[in-house]
C-alpha cells in the first residue's frame, strides 16, 4: 500500500503553536530575502490572487470582513503586495515584536524546548540514543538521505522491534515535520515516542499488550535539511532544501513542499500546488522527484499502515484524504477528538477531500 493509492485513513493533525519563532543570522541570506509574517483582510478576488500566485498563504480565516489571512513573504513579495492594494499589517506580539525579531531574541537566550537535527544532544542523537537504550523494543532505519545527505530516520516501537519482520503487525504511522518551520510537530511526536517508552518501562499494562501485539511507527523529522535550515538560517523556512535553479546557493527560489510532492494527484491543479519555484507549495519537477518523499514511499512498501497521521502546525484542523471517512472515523470513541469546544470530525472543519494534496494534506 503506497501513499499513492493509499486506503487507508489518513489523517493530518495541525497544532497550534503558540511557542515562540527563532532564527539566527549566521549564513543568513541577502536581507531581500529574509522572512517575516503579516497580516491582511483581503476578499475573495484577493485571496485567488494571493494563492495563485504562489505567496505563502499561512492560514486562512472566513471572517464577516471578508477572509482573515496570514502570509509569509520577503521583503520583495511584500512590495509587490502593497503595489497592488493589500493592505499588509506585520504580525506583532504582546512586546510589539515581529516575528523574526521574536526569533532573534529567542534564538539569542537560547532554547529550552527546541533542538536542531544536528547539533550534538538533536534530534538525530536523540533517536539513536532511545534505539540503543531500548534494544528490546525500538528499531532505528535509514530509508535515505536527503539533498544535504542528512539521513531520513524512521522508528519502529514494539516488543522484541528487532527480532519481527517489520510490517509483521498492524502497523500505525506518525509523521512529522514536513515543513521546516513547524517545530511543534517533532516536539510533539518525540514525547509520544518517548511516553509509550516510559509507559512500557513502568510496566503499564495497557501499552505492554499495545506493543505485544502491534507495530507504531514514528518519522519525527521528515525534512531534515529544511528543519536544520530554521535553526541555522532562516526560522520561517517551509520546504526542503532542493537547489531548484542549481545556482549552487539555498535562496528564496529553491525548496519543494514535501506536502506537495506525493504522486496522489500531483500537478492536479495550481491552485493546491505550484509550479513556480519561489512558491511555498512548488511541487517539484516530478512527482517522487524529494529524496524525502521517496524515502517515505520506501517505508510504506514494506509496511502496511492501517492508519497514518502527519502532525503539522498553524490551524486548528484535523483534516482527512477523500479515502478516510471522517464520518465513520467520528464514530470512533478514541478518535472523536482534538479536544476542542464544537469541534466534531466531519464537521465543518474537516476537509475531506485531497485535491492534489495526498498523504499528507494542505499546510
Ligand atoms: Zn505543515
Amino acid at each position: 500500500m503506497r501513499p499513492r493509492r493509499a486506503s487507508l485513513a489518513v489523517v493530518l493533525f495541525v497544532l497550534i503553536s503558540t511557542v515562540g519563532l527563532s532564527t539566527v543570522a549566521s549564513g543568513a541570506p541577502g536581507d531581500t530575502d529574509r522572512l517575516e509574517m503579516y497580516r491582511a483582510t483581503v476578499d475573495a478576488a484577493e485571496l485567488q490572487t494571493l494563492e495563485r500566485g504562489g505567496y505563502d498563504v499561512a492560514s486562512v480565516q472566513e471572517t464577516p470582513a471578508g477572509a482573515e489571512v496570514a502570509l509569509v513573504l520577503t521583503d520583495a513579495e511584500r512590495e509587490r503586495l502593497r503595489g497592488q492594494g493589500v493592505r499588509l499589517e506585520e504580525f506583532r506580539d504582546g512586546q510589539g515584536r515581529t516575528q523574526r525579531q521574536r526569533a532573534e531574541v529567542q534564538a539569542d537566550a537560547g532554547f529550552t524546548v527546541w533542538r536542531s537535527f544536528n547539533e550534538p544532544g538533536g534530534l538525530r542523537d536523540e533517536m539513536y540514543e532511545l534505539a540503543r537504550r531500548n534494544p528490546q523494543l525500538l528499531k532505528l532505519k535509514v530509508l535515505g538521505r536527503t539533498h544535504q545527505g542528512r539521513e531520513y530516520i524512521a522508528l519502529k516501537l514494539t516488543q522484541g522491534a528487532r527480532g519481527v519482520r517489520d510490517g509483521a503487525r498492524p502497523a500505525v504511522l506518525y509523521a512529522s515535520t514536513y515543513h521546516a518551520r513547524e517545530w511543534i510537530s517533532p516536539e510533539v511526536n518525540r514525547r509520544l515516542l518517548r511516553w509509550y517508552i516510559d509507559r512500557w518501562r513502568a510496566n503499564d499494562k495497557a501499552v505492554r499488550r499495545l506493543l505485544k501485539d502491534t507495530e507504531l511507527w514514528f518519522v519525527l523529522v521528515h525534512n531534515p535539511d529544511g528543519y536544520q535550515y530554521t535553526f541555522d538560517v532562516e526560522r520561517l523556512w517551509r520546504k526542503n532544501l532542493r537547489d531548484n535553479d542549481g545556482d549552487g546557493a539555498i535562496t528564496s527560489n529553491d525548496g519543494v513542499d514535501p506536502n506537495r510532492n506525493h504522486s496522489e494527484h500531483w500537478r492536479y491543479d495550481d491552485e493546491g500546488s505550484s509550479s513556480l519555484f519561489p512558491s511555498e507549495t512548488y511541487r517539484g519537477p516530478a512527482p517522487e522527484s524529494e529524496p524525502e518523499t521517496k524515502a517515505m514511499v520506501r517505508l510504506f512498501d514494506q509496511v502496511r499502515f492501517r492508519f497514518a497521521i502527519s502532525y503539522h502546525s498553524f490551524g486548528p484542523l484535523l483534516l482527512y484524504t477523500g479515502m478516510a471517512d471522517p464520518h465513520a472515523l467520528g464514530r470512533r470513541p478514541h478518535l472523536r477528538g482534538p479536544h476542542r469546544e464544537g469541534h466534531r470530525p466531519g464537521g465543518a472543519r474537516v476537509q475531506p477531500r485531497s485535491r492534489g494534496r495526498p498523504v499528507h494534506h494542505q499546510r
